[in-house]
């Protein structure tokens, strides 16, 4: 028995896809009789187009998906070449875009798949599993299609995030070439679906919820040897060291989050032990002869992650990681994880306002947020991080709220501002009533990518409600957070605009002003010793506590004057000293 796992364009194309690479490390353990080829067409794609366009067009899940669907249904090119160039984020790029270059980058498509389809014959492949994350769900139909033309026996296997819940039965129920979609993770079920056809069982489900592993620890490292493979077939020049995917973790271990739609595809949360972790990440480095490593987690779990890192640290080995935290790090904890090579993070922050973050079921606090801004810059780690706004239903203090945190905020990595999207199955979604959503529908760009049969359930859905005045509402901080790119850009490229250097009994502070202004504050003896404390979030109380000597009187106006230079974040009966320690300068 043969089986073949492809990954379709458009994912970043320096990682092999962790889906392919772990389905197939998990069904060469357990059926060794099972021939398992895995392909990475958006390789030859990567070399086709070069670095550069692929990954403008790849920044844009619409702009991927527009131009996979001109592929799927030909015909429509110009409402698709259109949404493809709307939908490009990079606006110089944008302006060189036209119809044109994106029907070269089109054919380019077209000929990297045809090289695929044409290279192998499909009759001899009992299965074909195609995995749809992000960017893959048109390249991934179309190839889908294709392969059934050319061997209707072969059965075809779609899953993957794009296709999990009620939007996976809806792509099953429209497109007839699909034989299986798996919603959920596809070890257990892609196994179930060999094991019964090697046995000759009847396969009567064609929608499948996947079963969910319970022990990740039992799981075989991912397989990336198909991967490197194909990067060897590259021309030299366009070979590279990739980065590899890794997972910690499934599921989420809060799952609150109003505008979260991952429950779809998980619903337990389970990790792997610390030492697993580090032994897989070890034995992949060695095998593949890679440093850098991007954990898939949606969110790495807190306890085994220090252990992991400590693990790695004391290797003294220089691997690199991505990974994706909650906004809950200590001080100490940054320093250890940018000591052990944790090099750029994604954090949920989402928010800078009280009540929002509230409604968005955050689970954090603005000091939640903004300490773990300052302790990432402080250790050097690079923050990717999001504000949400027009979040359905706003108000204009969350916007006041959000104006003057940012005051603060400023002196540290700047977050990106992001449009809140409607995801099929996200609380806000099932329970759109209570963020007065009057109605909702599959989004309109869908009938773009497919004219013809439009599934009747999508991943993204567009809505009605306040969304007008919400935008009006958050334009003022759009723009704020514009400025706070363009601050940051012109006077924090070297050295961050908030910083401290300690004398021993005096800290000198410097503080970089709007207009590249430079003002230097010193604080002798006790107000350095009240700063210093100060570098974690810490209750007034506890500083009276700590100082008894200090009336409260001069510690009040002290934090005061802190405060109106904006030095230290107040929140609550909380405080936090806002300079980050520099010995560099
Ligand atoms: S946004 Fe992140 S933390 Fe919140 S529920 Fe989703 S995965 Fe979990």
């Amino acid at each position: 028995m043969r089986i073949a796992l492809i990954a379709p364009p458009w994912p970043i194309f320096n990682r092999p896809s962790i889906q392919v690479a772990a389905l197939a490390a998990y069904i060469r353990k357990r059926l060794p009789q099972v021939e398992c080829r895995c392909f990475y067409p958006y390789l030859s794609l990567y070399e086709k187009i070069g670095a550069q366009l692929y990954g403008i067009i790849s920044d844009s899940s619409w702009a991927s998906e527009a131009i996979g669907a001109m592929l799927l249904t030909p015909g429509y090119e110009d409402q698709q070449a259109e949404l493809a160039i709307r939908m490009i984020k990079d606006g110089d790029a944008k302006k060189r875009l036209n119809r044109d270059t994106i029907l070269e980058v089109r054919d380019s498509l077209q000929s990297v798949l045809g090289e695929l389809l044409g290279s192998l014959d499909w009759s001899g492949y009992d299965f074909v599993g195609i995995t749809v994350s992000l960017n893959q769900l048109c390249s991934g139909l179309y190839l889908a299609k294709e392969i059934k033309h050319l061997s209707p026996s072969t059965k075809i296997v779609m899953g993957g995030a794009s296709v999990s819940g009620t939007a996976g039965e809806a792509i099953l129920n429209t497109f007839p070439f699909i034989d299986f979609v798996v919603s959920g993770e596809g070890e257990g079920a892609l196994y179930s679906l060999i094991h019964s056809y090697l046995e000759a069982k009847p396969i009567d489900e064609t929608f499948i919820r996947a079963e969910e592993l319970k022990d990740m620890d039992s799981l075989p490292p991912p397989d990336f040897s198909d991967f490197f493979e194909e990067l060897q077939r590259l021309p030299p020049e366009k070979r590279f060291i990739p980065v590899l995917p890794v997972e910690f973790s499934r599921g989420c271990f809060w799952g609150r989050c109003t505008f979260c739609n991952l429950n779809l595809q998980w619903k337990g949360y389970r990790s792997k032990s610390s030492n697993r972790m580090a032994r897989e990440v070890l034995w992949l480095s060695r095998r593949y002869g890679v440093l850098d490593f991007a954990f898939m987690d949606n969110a790495l779990p807190p306890k085994e992650m220090s252990e992991f890192f400590r693990e790695i640290r004391e290797r003294g080995v220089d691997l690199k990681f991505f990974g994706e935290l909650r906004a809950s790090i200590s001080r100490e904890l940054a320093q250890e994880l940018g000591a052990s090579g944790l090099k750029t993070v994604q954090v949920g922050i989402e928010s800078l306002s009280p009540t929002l973050l509230r409604r968005l079921r955050k689970g954090r606090s603005v000091m939640d947020n903004i300490a773990t801004m300052r302790h990432l810059l402080e250790a050097g780690i690079s923050l990717e991080g999001n504000l949400i706004l027009d979040f359905p239903g706003s108000s204009e203090k969350e916007v006041e709220e959000t104006m003057e945190a940012l005051r603060f905020a400023r002196y540290f990595k700047p977050l990106k501002a992001v449009s809140f999207w409607l995801g099929l199955g996200s609380p806000v979604f099932s329970r759109s009533d209570e963020f007065q959503i009057r109605y909702m529908r599959p989004h309109r760009n869908y009938k773009t990518l497919f004219p013809e049969h439009s599934p009747s359930e999508t991943m993204v859905y567009e809505y009605g409600g306040t969304l007008k005045r919400d935008r009006a509402l958050w334009k003022r901080v759009r723009r704020e957070i514009g400025e706070w790119h363009r601050y940051w850009n012109e006077h924090a490229r070297h050295i961050p605009p908030l910083t401290y250097r300690d004398g021993g009994d005096f800290v000198l502070i410097r503080q970089v002003l709007d207009k590249g202004t430079v003002l230097q504050h010193r604080l002798q003896g006790l107000s350095r010793k009240i700063f210093l404390e100060m570098l974690e979030p810490i209750e007034i109380k506890a500083i009276m506590e700590r100082n008894p000597g200090v009336s409260s009187e001069s510690l009040h106006s002290f934090l005061e004057d802190l405060h109106v230079k904006g030095l230290i974040f107040k929140e609550g009966v909380k405080v936090l000293a806002l300079p980050v320690r520099n010995r560099k300068i």
